[in-house]
């Protein structure tokens, strides 16, 4: 079967980040491995591959007030696969208006952040999760498939071009923001698959936004506006899924709130999804007097699979079981499944709400303190601090491993020149 008459892969693998997951989607998209599929027809020029090793670089920069100097890119073609990545000095390109991503969205992206930690060494958090995240959202929306430790080469190459002059080790503490992106440039209006794609990696200079004394205020989503819905694409991070929220997000902003809890469902059954682009968690004591941490699950890829939210349940589930254990703590729950609306009016109500929280790249983990959904105003418990005492907890924890105050695995060394 031709690729281009192949399904997009609606299947387990697409959102499977495991390495089996990984392989099981680059043999339906990497060039290298789509030629195996039509052995048959003849052809013996295999596709390039993406492949970090061919970088070229070319010097002259301006400087940039929202970028840093640099930007990372590379063409594919459906006919010869990945070009050699060009290092060039930050600035325009040139597509044609019919270019595929400006009329159907073919577009997926990825935020990560480059930190200056206090033993001053750049640092990237968990960035293989965001390689693979990006391949699986490509995949999604039939964007060229590439092996995600090529991407993790340049996301590295270009953080070490720009790091050192941007987050001078004079000034630890501070980050930069990377986005990696694909767009289709394909000059032709009909509907296909893409045969043109331009991947490219930009540095940009970003608030911290986790320092809200406050907490954040939730608008909680109306009836008739959803984020995404089962067998849709709310799992990928396509830009897609971004546009079209805008409407709610300026609507809560209107009326004072912070950004939008997205619901899903109906009058019997009203699910919490996401806040704003965060994943979300609340913390409360059960009926039952136990205390649990949850958040909405993966399986129905109505949620993104965060990175943030995967270190937040990993580090709960080590960091709250050893504590219970050596009786610092009472035992915390922590859970990923589905749980209502309802289920946090309830909580508010009868005194069981202990905090929630927003959890991601851009806006860290922010603690939350209010949600407004139909008329009623629910407050959320917050500590003194501005922050809940578990988001705090992990908060410090995951700072440390970023910040480069705790070695782990999570804080990936980048390289920079002497
Ligand atoms: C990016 C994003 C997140 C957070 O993911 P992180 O990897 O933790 O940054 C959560 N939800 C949505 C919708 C997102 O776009």
């Amino acid at each position: 079967m031709a690729p281009s008459a192949m399904p997009i892969d609606q299947g387990e693998s697409t959102s499977d980040l495991t390495s089996s997951g990984i392989s099981h989607t680059l043999a339906k998209t990497a060039p290298s491995t789509t030629r195996s599929l039509h052995p048959a027809n003849g052809s013996s020029s295999p596709l390039a591959e993406l492949d970090a090793s061919l970088l070229t670089t070319s010097a002259e920069c301006r400087a940039q007030k929202t970028c840093t100097d640099h930007m990372l890119t590379c063409f594919w073609t459906a006919s010869h696969g990945w070009h050699s990545p060009e290092l060039k000095p930050y600035g325009p390109f040139s597509i044609m208006p019919t270019a595929s991503v400006l009329h159907y969205a073919t577009e997926c992206f990825e935020g990560l952040k480059l930190y200056r930690g206090y033993d001053g060494l750049l640092r990237l958090f968990r960035p293989d999760c965001n390689a693979r995240r990006m391949l699986a959202s490509a995949t999604r929306i039939a964007l060229p498939g590439f092996p995600p430790e090529e991407l993790l080469k340049l996301i590295k190459k270009l953080c070490a071009t720009d790091g050192p002059k941007w987050l001078p080790r004079s000034r630890p503490g501070q980050f930069l923001y990377v986005r990696p992106t694909m767009i289709a440039t394909d000059a032709a209006l009909g509907v296909q698959k893409p045969k043109e794609a331009l991947l490219y990696i930009i540095l940009a200079c970003f608030p911290a936004m986790d320092e809200n004394p406050k907490g954040l205020s939730l608008l909680a989503s109306q009836d008739d506006t959803v984020r995404a819905w089962p067998g849709g694409f709310g799992y990928a991070k396509v830009g897609a899924n971004y546009g079209p929220t805008l409407m709610a997000q300026g609507e809560a902003r209107r009326r004072g709130y912070d950004q939008v809890l997205w619901l899903l469902g109906n009058d019997g059954k009203i699910e919490v999804t996401e806040a704003g682009a965060s994943n979300f968690f609340v913390v409360w004591r059960t009926r039952e007097g136990k205390t649990e941490m949850v958040t909405a699950p993966l399986g129905d890829k109505i949620i993104l699979d965060g990175v943030t939210r995967r270190s937040v349940l990993q580090l709960a589930r080590e960091r709250f079981q050893k504590d219970a254990e050596e009786g610092v703590m009472e035992e915390v729950q922590v859970s990923e499944r589905n749980f209502e609306m309802r289920d946090i009016v309830e909580a508010v109500e009868e005194g069981r709400m202990v905090e929630a929280f927003a959890a991601g790249t851009a806006f860290f983990i922010a603690p939350v303190s209010r949600i407004h959904y139909r008329g009623l105003d629910l407050s959320i418990p917050m500590c003194e601090a501005g922050t809940g005492r578990y988001a705090g907890l992990l908060k410090t924890r995951l700072r440390n491993i970023m910040f480069g105050k705790e070695r782990h695995e999570w804080g990936v060394v980048v390289e920079e020149a002497a």
